[in-house]
């Protein structure tokens, strides 16, 4: 007896050429009947000793929207139900974008059996793609270049098993499957999108070498799993862990334990040097970990201005906080220097831990939800032009030579991190200092520490 294996993903990551490469000539036989939109494309694959059927979903992507077409989702679903098990491929190349997390998503609501593969991995320009795809929480990519045949020995080597457990429940006389039938995403869903237990919250840790990140990790982890069980819930690869924290599902980077393992492979030797920098991108909510012996050195200020940059919320934590003597003084220093050093993080959360004594640890959590909380608010169109009107007549904006620039209206674009447009006059000749009033102005009376917010400027043509 044999399985059935589905090959799904966004447009252009190598599907079909991976279905050719797996089925050769040797194409099932094809309902050719007019009319029959034969939409899955089925042969028969061979893999060393392995027979199976092979399930291609490409080439119904061709639709000019940005966002994945319902179409191909429904396809995927579809397959998803059909199949014994999913390949999912990525493409290195490229890197995670959007679509591919909406096919995680999918893939991740379904009990079965998915295999992540990063396809176009020949060569070194992929591995950053390959440890992207690590954050889509379907474990560990396998790397394949269907182009160029590379990687099918990995490929038998996880479906084997699986095979065998087909062909024992075939012998059994085919028990019922139990397919999952995922549930509709819905894109427009404006509420505060708070982890479900399919999504869990993306949380990287990250900070000089020594910081603490290690032990901090392990801790939480450590406390978790005192609270629910032994390994309940909790798995752990090298790179992240999968737990609940303060009971809301996460995933946490753990940027030590991408050292580790880039030490292992030499072949990504060179990622190590930029683990914090992949973290960053990883992450939802960033945690920049501090020594409290010495805090905000040039590496703790260029990953937090990253996250920034990046569009994350952040919470700076300062660790080793057992070890203070004259704790008082100390904090208020603390303050004093990250309102000095970064203040493009201004009213970011700052929390003392002991990642050793597990001190603090709760609030790092609170914290950490309320970022994330922050990132993802929303402001009523009505309720910011009645602010915009306000704040152009506390301080009208300047006019150069003799005109006035005038504000005519706001909105706010998107979330995750907060991003607004202003519509406009003369949007270029507003100066810089104007956008950083209102943006601190947002970020005070909307009530958005930590979070970066984005102000576009545009002008009505
Ligand atoms: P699909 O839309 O997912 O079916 O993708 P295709 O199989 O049509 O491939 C999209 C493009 O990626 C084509 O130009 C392929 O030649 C190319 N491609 C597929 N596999 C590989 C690979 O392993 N390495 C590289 N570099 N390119 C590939
Ligand atoms: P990483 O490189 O950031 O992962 O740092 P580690 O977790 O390996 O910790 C570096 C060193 O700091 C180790 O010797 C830890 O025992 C120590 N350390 C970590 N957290 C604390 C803490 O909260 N208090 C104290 N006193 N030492 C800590």
């Amino acid at each position: 007896m044999s399985f059935s294996l589905a090959i799904v993903g966004r447009p252009n990551v190598g599907k079909s050429t991976l279905f050719n490469r797996l089925v050769g000539k040797r194409l099932a036989l094809v309902d050719d009947q007019p009319g029959v939109t034969r939409d899955l494309r089925e042969g028969e694959a061979r893999l060393s000793d392995l027979r199976f059927t092979v399930i291609d979903t490409a080439g119904l992507e061709n639709e000019t929207d940005d966002s994945l077409p319902a179409r191909m989702r429904r396809l995927t679903e579809r397959a998803v139900e059909e199949a014994d098990i999913c390949l999912f491929l990525i493409d290195a190349r490229a890197g995670i974008l959007p679509d591919d997390e909406v096919f995680a998503e999918i893939l991740r609501r379904r009990a079965g059996h998915v295999i992540l593969a990063a396809n176009k991995a020949e060569g070194s320009a992929a591995d950053g793609g390959v440890i992207e795809a690590y954050s889509l929480g379907l474990g560990e990519p396998i790397r394949l270049s269907a182009e160029h045949g590379q990687g099918l020995d990995e490929l038998y080597q996880v479906l084997l098993p699986l095979s065998d457990g087909f062909e024992a429940r075939a012998a059994e006389e085919a028990p019922e499957t139990n397919v999952a039938v995922p549930e509709e995403i819905d894109e427009d869903d404006d509420s505060v999108p708070m982890p479900t237990s399919t999504k869990p919250l993306q949380v990287a840790v990250v900070g000089r070498p020594n910081a603490g990140k290690s032990t901090l990790v392990n801790k939480i982890l450590g406390e978790e799993r005192l609270l629910t069980g032994p390994e309940a819930g909790i798995t752990r690869d090298a790179i992240s862990v999968r737990m609940d924290w303060g009971g809301v599902p996460m995933r946490i980077f753990d940027t030590a334990g991408m050292r580790r393992r880039a030490k292992v492979q030499e072949k990504l030797e060179k990622l190590s040097v930029s683990d914090g920098i992949r973290a960053v991108k990883f992450a939802e909510v960033v945690v920049v970990l501090l020594d409290a012996a010495i805090p905000f050195e040039v590496q703790d200020l260029k990953i937090a201005d990253l996250a920034e940059r990046e569009g994350r919320a952040v919470v700076v934590a300062v660790n080793k906080w057992d070890a203070e003597d004259h704790k008082q003084d100390k904090l208020r220093e603390l303050r004093e220097a990250f309102e000095r050093l970064l203040p493009q993080l201004r009213g970011a959360p700052l929390v003392t831990v002991s990642a050793r004594t597990g001190k603090g640890l709760d609030r790092l959590q609170a914290a950490v939800m309320q970022a994330y909380t922050v990132w993802n608010r929303r402001v009523s169109t009505g309720q910011l032009n009645r602010w915009l009107d306000s704040m152009v007549q506390r301080h009208p904006p300047p006019a150069p030579q003799g005109r006035r620039i005038k504000l005519r209206y706001m909105t706010q674009a998107k979330t995750r991190p907060p991003g607004f447009v202003v519509m406009c006059s003369h949007p270029d000749k507003l100066p810089e200092s104007y956008s950083r009033f209102l943006v601190n102005g947002l970020r005070e009376d909307f009530d958005m520490p930590g979070t970066p917010i984005r102000l576009t400027m545009r002008g009505q043509g």
